[in-house]
């Protein structure tokens, strides 16, 4: 085992991550920026060490810094989490050369998958459905062809984009010669790489992804899907494990596509594919990520799996404990982001001091959170300020339960999603079960019809 891990990360993610360790027994390494010396992982952590400014391209983002922390603290291993350095496999390949483990898949692996381009060629070898696309872009000519072949409308994304940014959907040709170039500068300046491709845009499609773990030694599982069509803007405000769209037979289809693709790279570590689930039921691979997700928890919800405990051990060289057939998922579990946005203002980022704070519980209820009363949200980062997560035996039972914990969260001093979460899970469309990634919009549409009609 390692002797101490070095956390590259903030906010819940990294208290999320410090709790798996403590469990373990290791000391934890925290680093934050000097916008972040009240954060609640600096003061979980066994160590921790300031290493820049709030710019995170000087702290968060900074190889030297990161790894000059390691070396002083004497850390072995580093847990990326999810964003920052998650996803850049150069930082893992100078993890390497320190001799320090990157906890995470190896470089060569990112690198197949790290880019959606690489990724969608990976699938296709592999027998994995993907959408129609095409390669890197060069004219929008290239692309006027493409559509003209699969109809319009088509997408186009960065292939280095993430976090629903770096994508445009085209209508007509008129739209690419606008959006192209657009795309291909938010590319740039998002990801610090223009690259641009194409694919055929479905018209609200059902987000579900795969999550994967992999050992070392070619042993991969999967445990099940996320349903993450509840989004606004490509964003992720609600995920559900299972899907309520999916029934076992394409549970266990797409399951066994991810795994295929995860042994096709010697995937280690955790790991999620994601698929697009069509109104006729064909379902097509999207994009893979290399690292543990924001919405992880719904997963180990039902699985009783510790993720991120698994992700650390495996890193350590130890094989997976268990096969497919021991993984039994039980029940039901939904995710709430509770961001610092105000939801009245177009979701505008809200970030302030937290003047009361009280976090629901009670049986199933889960809240992974680096706030607490008194602490101030820096404006520099993410507005995520912590995750509810609930378990029930059904849908049913998880959602009430949700609304029942999202009644309990008392949050003053600055404007949260919260009661956006509160509508939406009573919402007649969302207890249905029956919606797509264009509920956000439609949901939005029916309560201005009812405005009106309440006006009349
Ligand atoms: P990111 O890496 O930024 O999360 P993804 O490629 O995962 O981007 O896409 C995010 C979301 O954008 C999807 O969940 C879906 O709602 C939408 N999307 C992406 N590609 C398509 C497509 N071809 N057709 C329809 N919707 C899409």
């Amino acid at each position: 085992m390692f002797k101490k891990v070095l956390i590259a990360n903030r906010g819940e993610i990294a208290v999320r991550i410090i709790r798996a360790c403590r469990e373990i027994g290791l000391p934890t390494v925290a680093i934050y920026s000097q916008a972040d010396s009240n954060s609640l992982h600096v003061r979980l952590a066994t160590e921790a060490y300031c290493i820049g400014p709030a710019q995170s391209s000087k702290s968060y983002l900074s190889i030297p810094a990161i790894i000059s922390a390691a070396l002083v603290s004497g850390a072995d291993a580093i847990h990326p989490g999810y964003g920052f350095m998650s996803e850049r496999a150069d930082f893992a390949e100078v993890c390497e050369r320190q001799g320090i483990k990157f906890i995470g898949p190896t470089a060569d692996s990112m690198r197949k998958m790290g880019d959606k381009a690489t990724a969608r060629k990976t699938m296709i070898e592999n027998n994995v459905p993907v959408t129609p696309g095409t390669g890197i872009i060069k004219s929008a000519e290239e692309v006027k062809d493409f559509a003209s072949k699969v109809k319009y409308p088509v997408i186009l994304k960065a292939t280095a984009g993430g976090g629903g940014k770096g994508m445009r959907i085209c209508r007509n040709d008129e739209d690419v010669e606008v959006n192209l170039s657009l795309c291909q500068t938010e590319a740039q300046n998002f990801f610090g790489n223009p690259d641009v491709y194409c694919e055929k845009y479905l018209e609200n499609p059902r987000h579900i992804e795969v999550q994967i773990l992999g050992d070392q030694y070619g042993n991969v599982v999967h445990l099940g899907e996320r349903d993450c069509s509840i989004q606004r803007r490509h964003q992720k405000l609600i995920e559900e494990a299972p899907s309520p769209a999916i029934d076992e037979k394409t549970r266990k289809e797409m399951g066994a596509a991810a795994v295929r693709a995860a042994k096709a790279i010697n995937y280690e570590g955790a790991g999620t594919c994601e698929f697009l689930l069509d109104n006729d039921g064909s379902w097509y691979f999207m994009e893979m990520n290399t690292r543990i997700q924001v919405e992880h928890c719904v997963t180990e919800m039902i699985s009783n799996v510790d993720l991120v405990r698994e992700q650390i051990l495996v890193a350590a060289g130890e094989k997976l404990d268990f096969k497919q057939e021991d993984i039994v998922l039980r029940g039901h579990a939904i995710e709430c982001r509770i961001n610092a946005e105000n939801p009245e203002k177009d979701f505008m980022p809200n970030p302030g001091q937290i003047t009361g704070y009280v976090t629901p519980g009670g049986f199933g209820v889960r809240v992974d959170s680096h706030v607490y009363q008194d602490y101030k949200i820096p404006p520099y980062y993410d507005s995520m300020i912590g995750k509810l997560v609930c378990w029930g035996r059904t849908r049913n039972e998880a959602r009430r339960r949700m609304y029942r914990a999202l009644k309990e969260y008392v949050v003053t001093g600055i404007e949260t999603t919260i009661p956006f979460h509160q509508d939406i899970i009573e919402d007649p469309v969302f207890i249905s079960g029956n919606f797509n990634t264009g509920f956000i919009d439609e949901y939005y549409k029916r309560k201005e019809l009812k405005q009106n009609d309440d006006l009349h």
